[in-house]
């Protein structure tokens, strides 16, 4: 325990270390409530949590992506269905509507993961992920009696833009 940091030396340090390990709020949320700055609240959660809390806390952080990714393949799943949906019944515009919200369920994947990691900075690599791989798939294969839909499509999909920068 460091003399100098305020959370340790905090008459509330056992709330602040739940708070830190329940990982349901972001660091200025709890730095505010106890009158510490969320740079003192982080370099506490880095270097003075107990084995036992880090541990807990890392626990903690691996169900709720684990809970998040879940919710959000399932929507993908169901997106999937719809567009094949859509595009066998030749509704293409409908078909166009989907995949909009298959992208925007992809990118909210992406941003949710990257505050979750809590990390400056995450890079994010969807075409590993094998949900949307199969997603781009289906698409791929569904689109092939629209050519100049799938030729749109390809172009706004390029790998490289498949990448989410998240910032936390
Ligand atoms: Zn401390």
């Amino acid at each position: 325990m460091a003399r100098s940091c305020l959370c340790c030396a905090h008459p509330e340090r056992d709330s602040i270390d739940a708070a830190i390990v329940a990982h349901a709020e972001s660091l200025p949320v709890i730095g505010e409530r106890y009158g510490i700055s969320s740079e003192s609240v982080r370099r506490h959660r880095d270097n003075h949590l107990s084995p036992s809390l880090r541990a807990l806390r890392v626990q903690v952080q691996d169900d709720k992506r684990a809970a998040l990714v879940d919710r959000i393949e399932t929507l993908i799943v169901r997106g999937e269905a719809m567009f094949s949906d859509a595009a066998g019944a030749g509704q293409s515009a409908q078909a166009l509507n989907i995949l909009r919200e298959l992208r925007a369920q992809i990118e909210l994947l992406g941003k949710a993961t990257g505050e979750l990691d809590d990390r400056p900075n995450v890079t994010i690599n969807l075409l590993t992920h094998p949900e949307v791989l199969a997603a781009l798939n289906v698409v791929y294969t569904e689109l092939a009696d629209l050519p100049d839909v799938r030729q749109r499509i390809a172009a706004r999909l390029q790998p490289d833009r498949l990448q989410i920068e998240a910032a936390p």
